[in-house]
């Protein structure tokens, strides 16, 4: 016991005095520690069994601060077992605990007669309970930890020079399932100083990792556990989709494998650990745009933290808009609106807005409004009007308005339309457009019903067609047999009953309606069988032999119809004769109206005619509202036959009234000077009007205007006249552009006209729009009108261009029986061409009519593709009988003279080194041969291949081929 007192003196000593080297780790900062005997400066009170066992001691650790130690040293008596057992140690989250001892151990070498009973180890024990227990200790309810033995013992030496070793260990227990335990330490004879014990254990601090928090995490339980942590986001941060913030608390408090991440909300960005808003003037439009950005083009914010920009005033963004882009405004008006009516259909065309406003999603709507007569009583059209292609999200800069009321007013507003045109709410900005429909033919008879099918005869009725376009006097029912020839049937009511058929015959029937705008289409056919024959007896006696009744029909219809066309003729001449003779004749307003004097109002005059002056003024009849007029007038010292050939035009012209057909007001014989009023043409004669907007109408536009003067045609030809005359300069263009024949003087159209000349029979006869037949031998049929029809297309297509050129009417009259044809004018459609070429058939059964002439033209206009000018289509193949002349070409000598005539010398170089260095070739160029000398200006090229053309036809005459071309 001595021993042991005054070792401990000893001990106690070196603490005191002694530098402990320390082994141990610096404390870590991921450590919670549950007991830390160094911490305490009072007595710890730990039970020691027996109590002449563990020693409480106090001293200084090496930095002199007192410390509670227990020692024992009971090395000179065998059989020891002195326990020390700590305070209730509550283990709170902990799962794994660290227990560090910081111990000396007596080397027992050093201590003389100790040998047997001295030991160098102590055992370390634990005991799990979920409060304190009492202060007895039961050595079998604890759970041996380890023997743990010194790394380092002392000896006396070491005394000597002032060191003691101080032994660090470390032992870890666990998993722990109660509140809290108790250690223990057993010595079994050994001479040991427990300096200090350290319980702990320990944790993952809480950090911010990629905007996520991630709280303070207790390790596992196990040495290789990580725990799963979920993150939490930093205020203004979101998770990232499918991407949820996650780290690993690793057992030793250390955070591992961070997964997923947090971004900052729209409207912030990331500044080190935090999200801060986007400043004013910026934005920021998704979390997952990682830096703010400056508001785009007319757009603004005032405020922080933005996540989009406002747009400035008038400007908008689309729905479908991204905040990334600029803001944009509706687009202008579209510019140059045109368009051109075709009896019931208005085609308009325009070109693109000034300003789309920023967007490149522009598309057109069309709204179409019917107006009376008063402009604000304007309603929308409704639903029984077409637009082809659409009315609305038109991409292309065109539309067809169909199915119009005949005669009737309607304004058109094209409006441009963007991705912001709904939102914006100012001003709609469109172009607009009055058109006054003209007449139009009614719709198609469609739904026909068998009332009675008899042997013999077949009742049939019909509905009124939908769009009647005027007063329906008559319908005319075609049928035939198949594939026989048709016969036709009259009649003012909505049924029919078709007489002297076969019995069991299949017919088909096809109706249509006339109205004064003329007749109708016809509608779908309808295929009806005749009922069988009953017996021989009752077919006799019930009906009539059908040949007998065709056959009679027949010429009684032709002895009426002879009657009426000879009757018209010498009706119109007898008029005139009668009218000659008497003011006021009743045979002249038969078909003219007298006008009062006082109603119209000269203006000015617009052109000489044979008889006077052309004017323009206004006609205001009672009643009605004023209008526009041309008055031909008759001047002062007139003879008889002028007077009565100048009224002649007008007895015929008031006979027609079709929309293509120049329409009469009336006339004033009773006063001077004698006037004939017509509508007025705001565009005079076509032939001038085109040769002033030389290439500025679309072919489309061109076409349509033919289609009027075709539709007036069938009209005139329906009616059994021939017109004679039929050309570019007797057709009147109003401002709407739609064409109007013209011109009506009959025999005295012909004196009048300029073109005509004398034929060898004494007659007088345009040439160049005269058919074979009319020329040689005086047959002017519709046929003949036809072929003038052609020479007017040939001279739309080319914009007045003079037919022929300047070759002598002698030269035409020639080329033509030679079989030549005028070429395709620049950029004709093929397909107008070819109608031109067939309306110049040789043989005039051959040539189209008039119906089929506007069927096939109204298909063009339908079908625009089919008006598209493949590159070089129009030029004319050249004649293999060319190649081998070798005409005189009068005119010029040489290319370079050629070019100087027709002011294109500056091409001379050109000609010349592609080596067309003759004339004979130049007339073989094609348009591709003359761009491809470099001439890139379209007008040049024009000029130059029109008088290639010319030069080609020269060429053909003098060399006196007969080459259909
Ligand atoms: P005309 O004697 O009918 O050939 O008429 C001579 C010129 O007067 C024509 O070439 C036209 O320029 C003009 N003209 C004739 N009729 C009209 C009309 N209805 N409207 C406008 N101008 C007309």
């Amino acid at each position: 016991m001595g021993f042991t007192s005054n070792l401990c003196l000893w001990i106690t000593f070196c603490l005191h005095l002694c530098c402990f080297i320390n082994t141990g780790k610096a404390q870590n900062a991921k450590e919670v520690i549950l007991l830390d005997s160094k911490a305490q400066q009072t007595e710890m009170e730990w039970i020691s069994s027996p109590p002449s066992g563990w020693e409480e001691i106090s001293g200084l650790d090496e930095n002199y601060t007192p410390i509670r130690t227990y020692q024992v040293c009971q090395v000179m008596e065998p059989n020891q077992n002195n326990w020390l057992r700590t305070n209730w140690i509550e283990k709170g989250d902990a799962q794994r605990i660290f227990v560090e001892l910081k111990f000396t151990l007596r080397d027992c070498n050093s201590l003389p007669g100790v040998v047997g009973t001295c030991k160098e180890t102590f055992n370390l024990y634990y005991q799990e309970t979920d409060s304190e227990v009492g202060r007895n200790i039961r050595e079998n309810q604890y759970v041996k930890i380890d023997t743990i033995a010194a790394d380092e013992s002392f000896t006396q030496g070491d005394l000597g020079e002032r060191k003691m070793k101080l032994n660090t260990e470390v032992r870890i227990i666990g998993p722990l399932s109660r509140r809290g335990f108790y250690l223990a330490f057993q010595d079994v004879g050994a001479c040991i100083a427990l300096v200090s014990v350290k319980v702990y254990y320990k944790k993952c601090w809480s950090i911010i990792e990629n905007l996520a928090t991630f709280p303070d995490t207790v390790t596992g339980s196990e040495f290789s556990s990580l725990v799963e942590v979920e993150g939490m986001c930093v205020s203004d941060a979101e998770e990232e989709a499918d991407n949820s913030p996650k780290m690993h608390c690793s057992a030793e408090g250390e955070w591992l494998v961070p997964i997923g991440k947090c971004i900052c909300k729209a409207g912030f960005h990331q500044k080190g650990d935090a999200c801060e808003p986007c400043g004013r003037g910026f934005y920021k439009s998704s979390s997952q745009d990682l830096q703010c950005s400056r508001c785009p083009a007319h757009s603004y914010n005032d405020r922080e933290g933005s996540w989009r920009c406002d747009c400035e005033d008038g400007y908008y963004r689309a729905l479908s808009d991204p905040p990334s882009v600029a803001c944009t405004r509706p687009p202008s008006a579209p510019q140059n609106l045109v368009y051109n009516i075709n009896q019931t259909t208005v085609s308009l065309e325009w070109s693109p807005p000034a300003d789309t406003g920023g967007r490149n999603d522009v598309t057109y709507r069309i709204m179409c409004r019917r107006c009376s007569w008063e402009p604000e009583e304007c309603v929308p059209c409704g639903g029984n009007v077409g637009y082809s292609p659409q009315q609305a999200g038109l991409v292309d800069t065109y539309v067809s308005v169909v199915d119009l009321l005949a005669h009737a007013n309607y304004t058109f507003e094209v409006e441009a339309v963007n991705g912001v045109s709904d939102l914006s709410r100012t001003q709609r900005l469109f172009a607009a457009v009055s058109v006054a429909t003209s007449q139009a033919a009614p719709s198609q008879v469609s739904e026909v019903i068998k009332e009675r099918v008899q042997q013999r005869s077949i009742q049939l009725s019909w509905q009124e067609p939908e769009l009647p376009n005027g007063v329906i006097t008559e319908y005319e029912i075609k049928y035939y047999e198949k594939d026989r020839i048709y016969s036709t049937v009259k009649s003012r009511s909505t049924s029919a009953t078709v007489n002297n058929l076969k019995p069991s015959t299949a017919y088909v029937f096809q109706i249509r309606a006339f109205t004064a705008a003329g007749y109708g289409t016809f509608g779908p056919r309808v295929e009806v069988t005749t009922k069988e024959e009953a017996s021989a007896a009752t077919i006799v006696s019930s009906e009539q032999n059908p040949v007998i009744i065709i056959a009679v029909v027949a010429v009684a219809g032709t002895i009426i119809l002879v009657f009426m066309v000879f009757g018209f003729i010498i009706g119109r001449r007898y008029a005139l004769a009668a009218f000659s003779v008497t003011h006021g004749s009743p045979a002249v307003h038969q078909f003219a109206k007298e006008l009062d004097a006082s109603c119209i109002k000269i203006e000015r005059v617009i052109g000489a005619g044979e008889f006077g002056e052309v004017c323009s003024g206004r006609l205001k009849l009672p009643g009605k509202r004023d209008t526009s007029v041309a008055i031909k007038t008759l001047k002062v010292g007139y003879s008889e036959k002028q007077r009565r050939d100048f009224l002649c035009e007008a007895s015929i012209m008031g006979q027609f009234d079709h929309p293509n057909v120049v329409h009469l007001e009336g006339v004033v014989t009773r006063g001077k000077p004698v006037m004939i009023v017509i509508e007025y043409m705001e565009n005079g004669s076509l032939d001038a009007f085109l040769r002033k907007h030389d290439g500025q109408f679309t072919v489309i536009q061109l076409v349509g205007m033919l289609r009027g003067i075709a539709a007036g045609m069938r009209y005139l030809s329906d009616m059994g006249y021939v017109h004679r005359d039929l050309a570019a300069r007797n057709i009147l263009v109003n401002s709407n552009l739609v064409c109007k024949v013209s011109d009506f003087g009959l025999s005295r159209v012909i004196d009048d006209d300029p073109e005509a000349v004398y034929t060898t029979t004494g007659g007088k006869i345009p040439v160049r729009w005269t058919a074979m037949e009319a020329i040689q031998y005086r047959k002017f049929t519709s046929a003949s009108d036809v072929w003038s029809y052609g020479i007017v297309m040939w001279e739309v297509m080319s914009y007045g261009e003079r037919p022929y050129w300047d070759m002598s009417n002698q030269d035409v009259i020639k080329a033509i029986e030679e079989g030549y044809r005028l070429p395709a004018p620049m950029d004709c459609p093929p397909g107008l061409h070819q109608l031109m070429l067939d309306c110049w058939q040789k043989e005039r059964a051959d040539r189209p009519k008039f119906d089929q002439i506007v069927g096939i033209l109204d298909k063009m206009i339908r079908n625009p593709n089919t008006l598209k000018t493949p590159v070089g289509t129009c030029t004319r193949p050249i004649s293999p009988l060319l190649d081998q002349s070798t005409p005189d070409f009068a005119a010029f000598r040489s290319v370079g003279e050629w070019l100087d005539a027709i002011k294109m010398e500056r091409y001379r170089d050109n000609f010349t080194a592609a080596g067309y260095s003759s004339l004979e070739s130049v007339a073989r160029m094609s348009i591709e041969d003359v761009m491809s000398l470099g001439i890139t200006l379209v007008g040049h090229q024009k000029k130059i291949m029109s008088s290639i053309q010319t030069m080609r036809a020269q060429m053909l005459h003098l060399h006196g081929t007969g080459i259909q071309v």
